[in-house]
């Protein structure tokens, strides 16, 4: 067999291919193993936040915005055909079968339905009027968790014969665009079909796609774009020699979902430099547009790091997907660090608390949100408000899979056959070890609260390591099993709890949750707690722009002043910090809802000002002011819509 496109390519990459021919090599397995959606059912708060989703846009979308209603190309309809269908039902699945709606399943089973039946004698499937490969990219990563949820046994055929198709039609209609940077993605869905049915012929199809793909690794092996990317820059950069590529290549969401592109390809290839290329790349990105919400800027090119410009909501989810992957492959406990800290920060905060209306870009300096151009790299003007589709539609269709895709992923399996805790929520787990059916209840108000229960119980007593994940931030954490303490586990690794595990087993954890101040861009400060960005929460002033449907969209003007400098000491952040708790509320993101407060000294900067709705850029440190000292309240990130989050650090005795 002859692969197009391979010719062209640089000798580093034709390296990688040197097992071509040899259908015996079968893929390297990830460290760990996602289980199947459906497995690890959320409940507590996680349950109430999806409930909320299901009762806002997520699960009325399709009532009250054309592109995902009746006439959607995906439904057979002349609507948008393109991306915003697929969008939807990656989200909305999930969703569906996590929460067990029999609603909301019955919405995605139309798209299902008639996306199966859309297939043509060829294999190709989907709105015969749009034949772009990116959107069934998006569809397929869809189809794989229905299949999970349902074992329909259409689906597995149904993809056999699309990359079939695919394999052939590729070499003389090679991936463009959007789909070029986002092949990585497809090869994500033809490795799930691999490890479901393994044929030689997929592997095929993956190097061709990476052979036609835009290559992320060696982007970031070199990293070239470490300044803020103004259009005009752009402009200029896109006719250079070696840029024609830059508006892509610096694009959020296209790099949001990059980051799992080593994890990925590491599966084929086996290499070790690949799986490295993830924690280069968020490496880099944090370097140079690295925020204190865990994001890097992109609104919607990559923006630096001053925490007044923005990211996009679709490259949030798209993160939190890469990661989720990417610490299957790599089983670094770091990664779902990082994805607590977008999901319990950044997915929440931009959002109003009933999931009726988010932005398209957050900052975590946000102290209005209003129609202005300011600060924008490349965004349009509505960009922070929220809504029903600001600026664009993209986040519309797509934030639905965020919190879905998260809880699914709570737990993994080894691939030496331990149970792994990846990240942690209130949920239930049910898995099969060894033939033993294992049923885990996981009780927690986590990310409020440090301690966390697990119980576990085996149809019969069954011995298997049980990795539990120790966030980095975590030094000092205990663990104990039936009250029997653990040695002590060590912060930033899996600690491994290896017995025979018999019903009723009682695991406990204890995370100290000490607030802890970071220093970011011009040496701010901002303050954290467990995986829990802490903001001041501006006064606020909701003013509705328009109707939309059944929903609105809103511009937020602060009541407040918001121009504070903290007195804080990064090297003893408990001594000037204090805590309040409170019971969790049902909206644990929502400012009435939220159990924790942490009080601060704080002077006001009045030389800190805004303009065109956007706070200045946050003054270098240490500052120093004449104002008299006064204690604030800081927040959980997401439950301030307005917010301060990266401020001045007041001189000592200023
Ligand atoms: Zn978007």
């Amino acid at each position: 067999m002859k692969y197009a496109g391979l010719a062209s390519t640089s000798p580093a990459l034709a390296s990688s291919f040197d097992w071509l021919g040899d259908p015996a090599k079968s893929i390297r397995a990830g460290e760990f193993q996602l289980l199947p959606l459906g497995r690890v059912q959320p409940k507590g708060w996680l349950r109430h936040q999806l409930e909320i989703q299901a009762n806002g846009l997520s699960g009325h979308l399709d009532e009250t915005w054309p592109d995902v209603g009746p006439k959607s190309g995906w439904l057979g309809g002349t609507g948008e055909s393109w991306e915003r269908g697929p969008y939807f039902l990656d989200g909305l699945i999930p969703l569906a079968y996590l929460l067990g709606d029999e609603r909301l399943k019955a919405k995605a089973q139309r798209f299902v339905d008639w996306t199966l039946k859309s297939q043509t004698a060829d294999g190709m499937f989907g709105p015969a009027s749009n034949n772009d490969w990116w959107p069934r990219m998006v569809m397929l990563k869809a189809l794989a968790q229905y299949q999970e949820a349902t074992a329909d046994p259409r689906v597995i055929p149904m993809m056999q014969r699309y990359f079939k198709y695919q394999l052939v039609a590729l070499p003389n209609r090679p991936l463009t665009s959007w789909g070029r940077f986002r092949w990585q993605d497809q090869v994500l869905t033809v490795l799930w079909l691999y490890d479901r049915a393994p044929d030689p012929a997929l592997l095929d199809l993956a190097k061709l796609l990476r052979a036609q793909g835009y290559d992320w690794m060696a982007q970031y092996e070199n990293f070239q774009y470490k300044e803020k990317m103004s259009s005009a820059h752009l402009d200029q950069m896109e006719k250079t020699p070696g840029f024609k590529d830059i508006k892509l290549a610096t694009h959020g969401v296209n790099n949001g979902q990059a980051v799992k592109t080593g994890a990925i390809w590491s599966r084929v290839t086996g290499a070790d430099a690949d799986r490295q290329a993830v924690l280069k790349m968020i490496a880099e990105l944090d370097r140079y547009h690295g925020l204190p919400n865990g994001m890097f800027s992109c609104d919607e090119h990559l923006a630096g790091r001053s925490p007044s410009q923005g990211s996009e909501l679709c490259t949030v989810v798209e993160y939190m997907y890469s990661l989720e992957q990417s610490l299957a492959v790599l089983g670094d406990a770091s990664l779902a660090d990082r994805l607590e800290k977008l999901a319990f920060n950044a997915l929440p905060g931009t959002m109003t608390d009933d999931m009726w209306a988010h932005q398209y870009d957050q900052q975590p300096n946000q102290v209005e949100c209003s129609l202005h151009k300011e600060p924008w790299s490349t965004n349009g003007p509505e960009s922070n408000l929220y809504g029903l589709e600001p600026h664009f539609g993209c986040c519309t269709a797509n934030f639905s899979q965020g919190w879905p895709k998260f809880a699914a992923n709570l737990f993994m399996t080894s691939a030496q056959g331990a149970i792994v805790a990846a990240a942690y929520s209130p949920c239930e787990a049910q898995l099969k070890l060894q033939g033993t059916n294992v049923h885990i209840a996981e009780e927690t108000e986590y990310p409020f609260r440090g301690s966390i229960r697990m119980t576990v119980n085996p149809s019969k007593p069954v011995k298997f390591p049980f990795l539990l994940r120790v966030p980095g931030w975590a030094e000092g954490a205990e663990i104990l099993v039936n009250g029997h303490k653990e040695n002590a586990p060590k912060a930033g690794t899996f600690a491994r709890v290896e017995r025979e595990w018999k019903q009723g087993d009682v695991v406990t954890i204890n995370f100290p949750m000490q607030p802890r101040v970071i220093t970011g861009f011009n040496n701010s400060v901002s303050v954290e707690r467990g995986p829990l960005v802490f903001s001041y929460s501006i006064g606020q002033d909701w003013l509705k722009l328009r109707d939309r449907g059944m929903t609105a969209d809103w511009q937020v003007y602060p009541s407040s002043r918001w121009n504070y400098a903290l007195a804080v000491d990064p090297a003893a952040p408990s001594q000037k910090i204090t805590l309040t708790e409170h019971a969790l509320g049902d909206r644990p993101f929502a400012a009435e809802g939220t159990p924790t407060h942490l009080k601060v000294k704080a002077k006001l900067l009045p030389s800190w000002m805004a303009s065109e709705g956007t706070a200045g850029v946050v003054p270098e440190s240490p500052v120093e002011s004449a104002e008299k000292e006064g204690t604030i309240s800081l927040i959980p990130y997401a439950a301030a819509k307005l917010r301060i989050t990266s401020f001045p650090r007041l001189k000592e005795n200023s």
